[in-house]
């Protein structure tokens, strides 16, 4: 549900982003500038290049001599890590766990798995690929790729390597047990 406080480019993420099973990141989040901490490192960008995007993001402020395009692609970079981070906080991994229970995110493509619900990872399997989300299977304990490939600038990185150890560090009691015929294929 969009609010009047809502940026046209948070309008315009979530509404991309609720096909992609993102969750919407709370605004308190993206205001809190903790949150976003090294962050400009990781993008290779300048810590007042990086305030600016957030402005970009939060209020809709445009740089007079900057290209919408590459503005609102570097916005997407930075809201997907901060989904990542995002994920982590007790509110994310609840609606994690939502989507999980759901089933959301898919289930693991190995019959012995017998259709586990599976949770997104950034595993960064090689060779990179830039639109690529992977699964983890708790049962199984592998981590599989998505067959689908889009032109989405969603990737990996939005949901971050640690969401599965996070998740069921939160919810152990969540985690199946581990698929006794890893190796197997099981027939029914
Ligand atoms: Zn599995």
């Amino acid at each position: 549900m969009s609010s009047i406080d809502e940026s046209d480019f948070i309008t315009w993420i979530n509404s991309l982003m609720a096909t992609r099973l993102m969750i919407p990141i709370d605004l308190y989040f993206l205001r809190d500038s903790f949150n976003r901490t090294g962050i400009d490192k990781m993008l290779n960008i300048t810590p007042t290049k990086l305030e600016e995007l957030m402005e970009f993001i939060i209020d809709d402020v445009e740089l007079p001599d900057e290209d919408y395009d590459e503005l609102n692609k570097d916005a997407v970079e930075v809201y997907g890590l901060l989904h990542a981070r995002f994920l982590l906080t007790e509110r994310g991994l609840n609606q994690v766990r939502d989507l999980y229970e759901n089933g959301e995110y898919g289930q693991c493509p190995r019959h012995a798995c017998d259709g586990q619900n599976v949770l997104p990872i950034d595993a960064q399997l090689p060779p990179p690929e830039p639109n690529h989300v992977q699964i983890y299977c708790p049962k199984c304990e592998e981590i599989y790729r998505i067959g689908e490939k889009t032109k989405s600038p969603i990737s990996g990185a939005f949901f971050g390597a640690d969401l599965p150890q996070t998740f069921f560090m939160a919810f152990p009691e969540l985690r199946p047990k581990r698929s006794v015929h890893k190796a197997k294929c099981v027939t029914k």
